[in-house]
């Protein structure tokens, strides 16, 4: 449905969940993939099983709150492809949930440190290469936790509102570079992420029935639908998955 054969895209936070799904949707319409993500023997099962249905793939073991990480990635992907079109910047995390008077202060960062920086450092790694051949796409995966607040996911809900400021600067600073850096709030989606929002118990998010939640291969979908041309009117801003017209004109339903 998408055509994006010839593209290379590299998506953090392949081992499961959204980013697997991401990067399965953008190889069936033809894009070179770099899948990276702390679980090596995750995403290079993937990039296998991608590479054996007759796509390209490559896996690369990555932390994105480690900057030297995220270079290693990025030039990966430059030494295996020659490029990078796409940088889905994806990995996120949103444990330990807990309310502000008893977390803990370490573990409260480290969500910063991921679902923050780990943004910034894929900008940061990126944007120099883009701005080089003056084109590229980059979708950070937002929440509408970047909007909103819930007990427990203080440290959720100030990283997912950062990213959206990432999402407003990049496009600021590279907008008229040829470089869009646009925002995707999926909704809630029957991954791991939700599992442990479940366990939880701790807001009306965890008290959700699971057969609420949107299968992650539609967020890999509109992932791919916004690296089209589609994208364009979602730059530097979230576009919201939950929105029935995107839905349609993912061709979701
Ligand atoms: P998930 O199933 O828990 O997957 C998270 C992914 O992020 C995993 O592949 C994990 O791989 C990776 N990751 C975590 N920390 C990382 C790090 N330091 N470096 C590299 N990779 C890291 O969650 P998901 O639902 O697919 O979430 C994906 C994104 O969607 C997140 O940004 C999340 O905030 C966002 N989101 C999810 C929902 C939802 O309802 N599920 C809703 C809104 C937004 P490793 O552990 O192998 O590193």
């Amino acid at each position: 449905m998408f055509d994006l054969s010839g593209q290379v895209a590299l998506i953090t936070g392949a081992s499961r969940g959204i980013g697997e799904a991401a990067a399965r949707s953008l190889a069936k319409y033809g894009a070179k993939v770099v899948l990276a993500a702390r679980s090596g023997t995750d995403v290079e099962r993937i990039a296998a099983d991608i590479n054996g249905n007759g796509g390209q793939a490559i896996a690369v073991t990555c932390d994105v709150a480690k900057y030297e990480d995220v270079e290693k990635t990025i030039q990966a992907c430059l030494d295996k492809f020659g490029t990078i079109d796409i940088l889905v910047n994806n990995a996120g995390i949103i444990e330990p949930i807990s309310r502000i008077e008893v977390s803990d202060p370490e573990a409260w960062s480290s969500v910063i440190d991921v679902n923050v920086k780990g943004v910034y450092f894929g900008l940061r790694a990126a944007v120099p290469h883009m701005l080089q051949k003056g084109s590229g796409t980059i979708i950070n995966i937002s929440s509408g936790a970047a909007t909103g607040a819930l007990e427990g996911w203080s440290h959720y809900c100030s990283s997912k509102a950062a990213a959206l400021s990432l999402t407003r600067c990049g496009e600021k600073e590279f907008g008229d570079k040829g470089i869009r850096v646009i925002g995707l709030s999926p909704g809630t989606v029957a991954t791991q992420m939700q599992v442990d929002i479940k366990a939880s118990g701790i807001n009306p998010v965890s008290q959700l029935d699971p057969s609420v939640h949107i299968p992650a291969e539609w967020v890999g979908e509109a992932i791919c639908w916004l690296s089209t041309d589609a994208g364009d009117t979602y730059r530097g801003i979230d576009c919201s998955l939950r929105d029935e017209d995107v839905r349609k004109a993912v061709g979701l339903v």
